[in-house]
């Protein structure tokens, strides 16, 4: 195997390209949109179980296996959590002679491919929950409506989840008020419910525009699917939450008009000395024939074939997962994490960076780890410009010494290494193999 690297690869002349008009084919096709989403809230406010009974409703969770769960929960005198246990893969109780069978964090509807990002778990959720947001399209909140676990709630997690997902600039949130059925389905309660986190969520600079409230009961399935039957639930006439997801996901074709992107998650190398590689496209449009450059070492290539799942395409849109066969390139300098983009439009390649940065811990002058999906960079914090308004983003204090944890600072990075990233990029950073700061390039 060794030798592959040094094999002497005659390539063909590039494929023409046939100067299709992708996103003109995309939306003639039909295609189903792809959005990826991330499930927050405090701790039992039903997230698992609502994410168990949306697998169940979709038929992609057998009731025979909810069943079992069932009987097992039941010998431990806790039926109720045998929904969340389809979902909650690092339950305790799980982990106590449970076994686990289903695990998917994917369902389709009509017009969309939903991912769910990050099963919610119970403990060790915000570092889990950084990952999830930092590519979720969109957010649901799930709010326990039960007397007096809601307003503990929004003092708690729920707060810093929402200030994580303000800062990572996600800008959609579905709040799924939850276990209504448990107030007698109150819309008295569901209303000033909805005031005060749209109110909350307002004031954190979050648009209204951007913001449902669907009132459900995840335990019983009510208004997931299935619109509830409740007779006490018959003012409703809102969106399911099914409905909210699909109405949450935003418009594709802003993310096509976008430069080509796709980070490298795979690299295959063939005999024939053809190189493929694999990833999700972030944005914009490829198709065969296109001339590509992977950054930062810069090296170029034609797109030779495109594969969508096990089909061969002429073209492919952000968002897709895609495997892209090369002509024309030494895979030698070419790593996981690298950028794919258009010789036309590359990206840039840099090592000094300012970030919008929300704090989890002390910041200040030190040495940090830069983190985006795969692509990691050891370098350090150099300054600290100013001190932002969470809501606004407005300057409170220029040059402080510390950030303090719940604040938000621009912070100026200087990386060992360059790397390929720009502006509206979302970037988490780390040190000690603790997450300090997640947030948005500048
Ligand atoms: P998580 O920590 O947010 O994932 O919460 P779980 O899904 O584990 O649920 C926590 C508790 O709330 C469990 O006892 C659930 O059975 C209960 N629960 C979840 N959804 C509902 C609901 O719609 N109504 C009622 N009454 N209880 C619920």
């Amino acid at each position: 195997a060794g030798g592959v690297a040094n094999l002497k690869v005659t390539d063909s002349p590039p494929p023409k390209s046939k100067g299709i008009d992708v996103i003109k084919e995309f939306e003639q096709s039909a295609s189903k949109k792809h959005a990826s989403f991330v499930v927050v809230g405090h701790v039992d406010a039903g997230k698992s179980t609502l994410m168990g009974r949306l697998l169940l409703e979709l038929k992609l969770v057998q009731e025979r296996t909810v069943d079992k769960y069932r009987r097992q929960a039941e010998k431990m005198g806790k039926t109720s959590f045998a929904l969340a246990w389809v979902f909650d893969q690092r339950s305790e109780e799980r982990d106590r002679g449970v076994t686990i069978d289903i695990a998917t964090n994917h369902f389709e509807t009509d017009s969309t491919n939903f991912t769910i990002l990050d099963a919610p778990g119970h403990r060790d959720f915000v570092p889990n929950m950084i990952a999830g947001a930092s590519q979720a399209d969109f957010a649901v909140l799930v709010i326990d409506a039960s007397t007096g676990a809601y307003e503990k709630g929004l003092k708690g997690q729920t707060k810093e989840h929402v200030l994580l997902l303000r800062s990572l600039g996600v800008q959609r949130i579905v709040v799924a008020v939850n276990k209504l059925e448990a107030v007698g389905w109150s819309q008295e309660r569901f209303q000033e419910i909805s005031e005060e986190i749209s109110g909350f969520l307002t004031g954190l600079g979050f648009q209204e525009k951007s913001i449902k409230f669907i009132p459900i009961s995840g335990l019983n399935g009510d208004n997931i699917v299935k619109r509830s039957e409740d007779e006490a639930c018959s003012w409703y006439t809102g969106p399911t939450l099914i409905e909210g997801l699909e109405a949450s996901v935003p418009s594709t074709v802003r993310s096509l008009q976008k430069p080509f992107r796709m980070a490298i998650s795979e690299i295959f190398r063939s005999q024939q000395g053809t190189t493929t590689l694999a990833g999700r496209i972030d944005s914009g449009t490829i198709q065969v024939g296109d001339a590509l450059l992977v950054q930062p070492s810069g090296e170029s290539a034609h797109v030779r074939s495109i594969m969508l799942d096990t089909e061969t395409r002429d073209w492919a849109v952000a968002g897709q997962n895609v495997s892209i066969g090369l002509a024309g390139i030494d895979p030698v300098h070419v790593k996981v994490g690298d950028i794919v983009c258009h010789t036309k439009d590359p990206i840039n390649v840099g090592d000094t960076f300012t970030m919008k940065a929300m704090a989890f811990a002390h910041l200040m002058p030190m040495p940090v780890d830069l983190h985006r999906g795969r692509l990691h960079a050891a370098g350090q914090i150099q300054s600290i410009a100013a001190l932002l308004d969470k809501a606004t983003g407005e300057v409170i204090k220029k040059k402080p010494k510390v950030v303090q944890p719940g604040s938000v600072a621009r912070v100026l990075i200087k990386l060992d290494t360059k790397v390929p990233l720009e502006a509206g990029q979302r970037v988490v950073i780390r040190t000690g193999g603790e997450t300090i700061a997640a947030g948005l390039l500048e």
